[in-house]
């Protein structure tokens, strides 16, 4: 068994050892200094489309105000919790730490408005889903490198990335496609992330909520996992005034969440005894999850949020509104492939005679879901003749 080593910790032997990865798509030397893993995580980081996450929507618009979480600080919180799950665990630091930072590369602008509204544009043309474009992004999309598209990133952060994927997307994608035709999991490095994921954007968004005034202590109060930390933390803290009460209650929130993780997986994990992650991909069940205490407690926060946030009137107007946005711009470049930069136009133009009107619909695609959300709002303009042109 090869051991490999992490932060002076032996990995686990069903932890995703470096030697054993799967490969690159396309074969390089190893690094001099670095893991496979660590050398992912880098060329994510250098990446185009990690710089723009810093303009795009999580659920509040980017200029509505400096703190709130934007998709970079929100990956950079999932890379933050994953790590954490994996050290304690013995697995793979590096790779949670690359798939994490990567989750979110394709991301529209607007967040899921954006997104929800791009499938629509895309709904005669295959749809347009977030994971999958994530994963375009480091296989096709980014231009860094002269010796291969995209980034070339292992199989592992490959499959970390592509969370979710219809049936018939993955039949296109061969490899990292497999596993949801054949009900199978990826590693548990992936499954780490992509727990990271929610138990980060459910306290960032109770946080995020509180502070924009659009959720209440008191409305919170009545989701029963808030309410018992919070009676935890008024104990310690009688007399605590409310913004510092929210804050130290959505700490512990954190805690509890990634703490009841760590157990919960540890006893799946001693249960089902997979000596290498093989074993791990064969199972038809993920072994990385809460107890169903925490179960609920995770669906409690998510399903509040869904209610009394990413349905308050507030942030409907901006959902609304960012809705129409995707929808103009995908409308103006349809209707002539000159509005886009000469490069895509020309993309467009190959990509109709390739692949008829599908073709040119997924440059443009790609286009606009590369966008931020300043960039789309001023290019709408710009069509609509509000500022010259
Ligand atoms: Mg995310």
């Amino acid at each position: 068994m090869a051991s490999s080593r992490t932060s002076d910790t032996v990995l686990a032997p069903y932890a995703a050892h470096d030697a054993q990865s799967r490969g690159r798509r396309y074969s390089e030397p190893p690094a001099a200094y670095r893991t496979e893993f660590q050398r992912d995580r880098d060329r994510i980081i250098h990446s185009t489309a990690f710089r723009r996450l810093v303009y795009k929507t999580q659920v509040f618009v980017n200029h509505e105000g400096d703190h709130y979480r934007t998709r970079l600080t929100h990956s950079l919180e999932v890379a933050q919790i994953a790590r954490t799950v994996a050290r304690a665990m013995r697995l793979n630091e590096d790779l949670v730490e690359a798939v994490s930072l990567a989750h979110d590369l394709g991301h529209t602008p607007f967040g899921h408005a954006g997104q929800d509204a791009l499938n629509e544009c895309m709904r005669e043309f295959g749809g347009f889903e977030h994971n999958l474009q994530s994963l375009r992004v480091v296989d096709e999309l980014e231009e860094r490198y002269a010796s291969f598209p995209g980034l070339n990133l292992t199989f592992e952060t490959r499959e970390g990335i592509l969370k979710h994927c219809a049936l018939r997307n993955a039949r296109a994608l061969g490899d990292v496609g497999r596993r949801f035709l054949e009900r199978r999991q990826p590693g548990l490095e992936a499954q780490i992330a992509n727990i990271a994921d929610e138990i980060a954007y459910n306290n960032h968004d109770v946080d995020d909520g509180l502070r924009s005034g659009l959720l209440t202590l008191a409305q919170l109060s009545d989701v029963p996992f808030f309410a018992e930390q919070r009676r935890a933390v008024e104990r310690d803290y009688p007399g605590l005034d409310p913004e510092a009460l929210a804050r130290e209650v959505v700490r512990r929130m954190i805690g509890e969440l990634v703490g009841d993780l760590i157990r919960s997986s540890e006893a799946a994990i001693a249960d089902a005894r997979p000596e290498h992650i093989d074993d791990v991909r064969a199972l038809s069940r993920p072994l990385i999850g809460f107890s169903p205490p925490f179960v609920s407690a995770q669906s409690g926060l998510k399903q509040f949020l869904r209610e009394e946030l990413y349905s308050h009137p507030h942030v409907r107007r901006m959902t609304d509104n960012a809705r129409e946005t995707i929808r103009v711009l995908f409308e103006a470049f349809s209707a002539d492939y000159a509005r886009l930069p000469a490069k895509h136009a020309a993309r467009a133009e190959a990509a109709e005679a390739a692949a008829g009107r599908a073709g040119a619909a997924r440059v443009i695609a790609d286009y606009i879901a590369g966008m931020t959300d300043r960039f789309a709002l001023n290019m709408r303009e710009r069509f609509e003749g509000r500022i010259g042109d």
